[in-house]
């Protein structure tokens, strides 16, 4: 059985990074990639999308988003071309089309066994990504495309978002009974993908803020559905939201505050990037709903918390403002005052008037986008790791079992553990306690060796 020392699951933007770091300390290792480099940034995205973060911090430290404009918001493409570029640079050892299917611990000796099957179609699309595997590190499956590997180390990079969640809110069957195709979010592309008529998203995150507005511009007629968010200003007085999180310490809050856990970041980087601003969507013509909350006989039902939801999300808009004001005056800053980006638009009419209920037929809505978040699934790990909601248990990723480390999850260490910039240090974090314990057992190997 082919044998390694760390073995990396998933060549995403966590695994890449940990190559590098893995590299500089001297660790052998491979990653396996079920699809291909940053094939979440490829498939599980809309066509427009653009980074959330501008090209000078959206980024590892260790490379440069080559020609793009550092405040500019690099294309969906352009970070799928970054993350491959930045394979070839660190030579990360990448084994794509092959998906690991169990980790289980090794009962004849140290470390971990891994099953992995080669999904077929996907190992030709190697060279498209442009990097050249070492064929001696080719993983040796037998002739039925399946195979093992024995690892003292294992990192889970599998992702922040992994499976899709949909509310058990309506039928499965809807689109028999109504012609209304339901779709999560990771599945739109953009607004002629959809059939004719109106839309309702559900979630107004990122994702769903931003694909609501997309399909406004487009001409559709468009209902949203609110849930708690904070929508912090794309930029104040002269400098994006990315660099205010980072002088106020917020991209380090290493614990997620119980009361705003369920709370969403509404931010967007399309055309130039601009504040998330529900009022002015509104005033644009689009429909505001309170939470998605039930539903009976073709009539979707709404909570009465619209009002509460968007004063709420205006509220920490102004917080931040003042913070950042704050942080103006007590470092003696010289950047301009913006006055008027402390103007609330006055209540649309879906506030004074929330909408409970709509019918679909009558409201001639074909289509349902749940932006409504991810769960995980570690199904395949079968070591003693996680609780009983199947939920990675670990401190900084480094987990109760030695040699098993999870690295990319939300709030891995802190609030940036998931975004580009910040797996970048979780993952040199990770490396670290690969690296120290490789050297612990190189000591005892030599006086193995001397006795
Ligand atoms: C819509 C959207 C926009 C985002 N925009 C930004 C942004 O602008 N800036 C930012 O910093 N962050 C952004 N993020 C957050 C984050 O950067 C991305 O989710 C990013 O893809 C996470 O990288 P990752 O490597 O941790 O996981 P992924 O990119 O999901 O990579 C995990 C890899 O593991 C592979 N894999 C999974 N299971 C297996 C298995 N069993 N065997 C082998 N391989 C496997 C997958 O194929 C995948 O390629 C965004 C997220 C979303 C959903």
């Amino acid at each position: 059985m082919e044998k390694i020392n760390t073995l990396v699951i998933g060549a995403g933007q966590a695994g890449l990074a940990l190559s590098e770091h893995l590299s500089n300390n001297g660790i052998q290792h491979m990653l396996l990639e079920r699809s291909r480099i940053a094939e979440s940034w490829r498939t599980a995205r809309w066509d427009s999308l653009v980074a959330n973060g501008p090209a000078w911090h959206d980024r590892f430290p260790t490379m440069e988003f080559e020609g793009e404009p550092p405040d500019s918001f690099p294309s969906r493409d352009r970070v799928v071309k970054y993350f491959e570029d930045f394979a070839k640079q660190v030579s990360a050892p990448v084994r794509c089309g092959v998906e690991v299917t169990r980790v289980s611990k090794n009962s004849k000796g140290p470390g971990f066994v891994i099953n992995f099957r080669e999904v077929k179609g996907v190992s030709d699309t190697v060279s498209c990504s442009g990097v050249d595997i070492d064929s001696s590190r080719k993983v040796a499956s037998n002739g039925n495309g399946v195979g093992e590997i024995e690892a003292l180390h294992v990192v889970c990079a599998t992702g922040p978002f992994q499976t899709p969640v949909i509310p058990p809110v309506l039928p499965a069957t809807l689109e028999d009974e109504l012609c209304v195709k339901q779709m999560h979010s990771n599945e739109y592309r953009n607004p002629q993908q959809l059939k004719k008529g109106s839309v309702l998203v559900v979630g107004a995150g990122s994702s769903g803020g931003q694909i609501a507005d997309e399909l406004l511009r487009s001409g559709r007629r468009v209902f949203l559905s609110v849930g708690p968010h904070e929508r912090p200003p794309r930029s104040y007085r002269g400098r994006d939201f990315v660099w205010w999180l980072g002088v106020l310490g917020k991209w380090d809050l290493s614990t997620v505050d119980p009361d705003t856990a369920h709370v969403t970041i509404s931010v967007s980087g399309a055309r130039g990037g601009h504040t998330v601003d529900f009022r002015e969507y509104a005033a644009r013509g689009m429909n505001l709903l309170g939470m998605t909350s039930g539903y009976r006989d073709g009539v979707l039902e709404f909570a009465d918390d619209l009002n509460d939801t968007i004063n709420n999300g205006d509220a920490s808009y102004l917080a931040m403002l003042d913070e950042a004001d704050a942080y103006v005056e007590r470092n003696a800053l010289d950047l301009p005052l913006e006055p008027n980006a402390r103007t609330i638009s006055a209540d649309p009419e879906c506030m004074i008037n929330p909408i409970l209920q709509l019918n679909l037929q009558e409201e001639n809505i074909s289509t349902i986008i749940w932006a409504t978040g991810y769960r995980n699934d570690f199904s395949w790990l079968e070591c003693d790791v996680l609780d009983d909601q199947g939920k990675p248990v670990h401190s900084r990723g480094v987990s109760g079992e030695p040699g098993i480390y999870f690295l990319g999850l939300p709030w891995l260490s802190r609030r940036g553990s998931s975004f580009i910039w910040g797996v970048w240090h979780d993952a040199k974090y990770i490396a670290d306690h690969i690296g120290t314990q490789h050297e612990y057992m190189a000591y005892h190997l030599s006086r193995q060796r001397e006795q």
